[in-house]
């Protein structure tokens, strides 16, 4: 049986087993395409022999510190999936000895619970510094994978992880390597069910632990998503942790963290470049606490109105508040009928996102000022 004995945030923490076999799982609800997909996310280890300045396990701090026994974080994998508590496990850990040491142990967990029939969700951090041996098994067993960036440039990373290999050799090296042994495994075999990072390549950085405005994070997102082809960027907000070398530094405020991750999907999903947000920014390089895309639209009312019967599926996305979702409604709506009414956009879209979208979008035939009327009548 399993409890549940705390939640926190995205976060609940779940125990098993009794007195002399108990173990603490954290569980992570992560999203995943509009869901909640719990998660097991652990460290494999969480003894540390690097100091990076901003993180609770560095080497020189005082914590409470554990390490899995590798078939046991299987069996308990596996057996909260098939009880249904998680759907995939997320496994990285910290770097206790030399990072081969560890891609081996977590490679040990990821073959257990293969071999024990487990076709869960897998997503597994690369160390930094690894092994291509490691990475070519890691990219075959896991669904995703990954090597965190944690700085969008090789100086400010140099300054907060002053012991974990260099940005170039120790980093963007292994997420070259990452890339090339994805392909190659692509070309393999298309029909996988598992592995095969079939959920393609992610990393994170961390924002606000160094002096790096939004500008620079826009424009590392924009080379990993456009030119490397990565899945996912994600942005983990710092916040300050005693006894660490930035513990006196500001917290990233969440809507910072929140605007950074709105940028990021303009660019791997609407054709919005970097130089775009040029334009956004301050004139210290940082994004305002609004929505960009709305910040975007305003200051170019050249581009708007668009025709909701002629734009193209592109021209639809650069409409406020409108995803790719609503982008196809309204083409899926108008293959069927023109859309000459406000009646006609409530019904592909639903009302309440049809009236915010109402300044920037209108029709082409006459009907235009009936259009109006009940905009008019209606909502104004
Ligand atoms: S290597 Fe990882 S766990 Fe170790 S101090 Fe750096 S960030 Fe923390």
């Amino acid at each position: 049986m399993a409890k549940t004995i705390r939640k926190r945030d995205k976060w609940y923490f779940l125990t098993l087993g009794a007195k002399w076999d108990r173990a603490v799982v954290p569980i992570y609800e992560a999203a995943a395409r509009g869901k909640c997909v719990p998660l097991l996310k652990t460290l494999l280890t969480s003894f540390c022999k690097n100091d990076c300045k901003y993180c609770a396990f560095r080497a020189e701090r005082k914590v409470l510190r554990t390490t899995w026994e590798p078939k046991k974080l299987a069996e308990i994998t596996i057996h909260l999936w098939k009880q249904g508590k998680i759907r995939g496990l997320f496994l990285s850990s910290s770097i206790s000895k030399d990072p081969d040491f560890i891609m081996e142990k977590q490679l040990e967990v990821v073959e257990h619970l293969r071999n024990m029939g487990y076709n869960g969700y897998i997503h597994l951090r690369i160390m930094p510094g690894a092994n291509r041996s490691y990475i070519k098994q890691a990219v075959r067993l896991a669904d995703r994978v990954g090597v965190n960036l944690e700085a969008p440039n090789k100086e400010t990373f140099g300054e907060i992880c002053p012991d974990k290999g260099g940005f170039k050799e120790a980093i963007l090296k292994r997420l070259y390597w990452i890339i090339d042994e994805v392909k190659s495994v692509r070309k393999e075999s298309k029909d996988f069910r598992f592995g095969f990072a079939k959920a393609g390549i992610d990393t994170q950085m961390i924002v606000g632990a160094t002096e790096d405005d939004d500008f620079q994070f826009i424009r590392a997102t924009e080379w990993l998503y456009r030119k490397l082809g990565l899945r996912r960027v994600y942005y983990s907000g710092f916040e300050p942790i005693p006894q660490t070398p930035l513990e006196k530094r500001k917290p990233c405020p969440p809507w910072r963290e929140y605007r950074l991750y709105q940028a990021s999907f303009l660019i791997r999903d609407y054709g919005f470049k970097a130089e775009h947000f040029k334009q956004i920014v301050n004139d210290k390089g940082f994004l305002p606490n609004f929505d960009p895309k709305l910040v975007f639209a305003q200051l170019h009312p050249e581009l708007f109105p668009i025709d909701l019967n002629t734009a193209t599926f592109n021209e639809i996305l650069r409409v406020p508040h409108i995803g790719p979702i609503n982008a196809r409604k309204i083409i899926n709506y108008r293959k069927m009928k023109p859309i000459r009414f406000i009646s006609d956009l409530e019904r592909a879209l639903g009302p309440l996102l049809a009236r915010r979208i109402l300044p920037y979008v209108q029709v082409r035939d006459k009907r235009l000022s009936d259009f109006k009327t009940y905009i008019n009548q209606k909502i104004l």
